[in-house]
């Protein structure tokens, strides 16, 4: 799969690039990824890819003419994009789905802003989808690029060595990721549980499926929903469902406040 990443800060975006998974499968060929220099598309002799805004206020916005002929050279160079990505906080918050249906792509340009963002025109004309990482702001969009970038590459066959660790992943299936021990079993008397150590199987799969549902259901219910849950782990959800008044009861009476109430309404 083919990246073109276009920033102001490519060492920035490099250095991001070059360990762990997508570091490997930049050097085994599997990912394609170009960072390219914005400051190479301009044409005067300072290489000025910003200006003041129009109608006046703070900052600089970053020019339209070198983000036109970024997107430009690189279609000519390398192949034209499948889809132009806008990393921008007033965009589509990204997903896992996101993530999922990008990877299936074979060429993305992303490009990132900085200052107080990119001229308009280059949403209308150059982009083809804005992304949001999150609601709040960052500095530039070298980290929203690279959050993409890793949360994609990640889902491109052979990235991951381990193909079954990517289908547990949380958000895979519409659920949280259950909770991982490592060894010892026991450590500072604090014990993994008894059913990890057991070597069966069957059980094992059983206890994972269940902590995932009960820690979606704690802590991102309304996700319980796109989960296609089976009838057992609705059964689960219901059984979670109706502890909530019990521990309501308990917590209350220990003066405490008890929260799980998020449980409810989870199917
Ligand atoms: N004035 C802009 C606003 O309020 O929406 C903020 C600009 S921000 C300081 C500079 C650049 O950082 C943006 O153009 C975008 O590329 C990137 N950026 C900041 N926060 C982001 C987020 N949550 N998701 C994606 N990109 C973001």
């Amino acid at each position: 799969m083919r990246f073109d990443i276009v920033t102001i800060f490519p060492e920035m975006v490099e250095s991001g690039l070059a360990a762990g998974v997508v570091g490997r499968a930049r050097q085994s060929g599997l990912l394609d990824i170009v960072v390219h220099n914005l400051r190479d598309f301009t044409t005067d002799r300072h290489r000025v890819v910003d200006d003041v805004p129009f109608g006046g206020g703070p900052g600089m916005v970053l020019k339209p003419e070198p983000l036109f002929a970024a997107a430009e050279a690189i279609a000519e160079r390398r192949g034209p994009a499948d889809a132009v990505l806008l990393m921008s906080p007033a965009g589509k918050p990204f997903t896992q789905a996101d993530a999922k249906r990008l990877s299936y792509l074979e060429h993305l340009v992303v490009l990132c802003g900085r200052y107080e963002g990119i001229d308009e025109r280059v949403r209308e004309h150059v982009a083809t989808e804005e992304i949001s990482i999150g609601d709040y702001v960052l500095s530039g969009g070298e980290m929203p690029a690279l959050v993409v970038v890793d949360a994609v590459s990640r889902l491109v066959p052979g990235v991951v060595g381990d193909a079954q660790s990517v289908e547990a992943d949380s958000f895979t299936r519409g659920l949280l990721d259950h909770p991982h021990y490592t060894r010892p079993a026991e450590f500072r008397g604090h014990r993994v549980p008894d059913v990890l150590v057991s070597g069966h199987h069957g059980e094992i799969r059983k206890w994972r499926q269940r902590e995932a549902v009960r820690r979606t259901a704690q802590r991102r219910p309304e996700l319980l929903a796109g989960a296609g849950l089976d009838a057992d782990e609705h059964a689960f959800v219901r059984e979670l469902r109706d502890s909530v008044p019990a521990c309501a009861q308990a917590k209350a009476s220990a003066g405490e406040g008890c929260s799980p109430a998020r449980i409810k309404g989870s199917e």
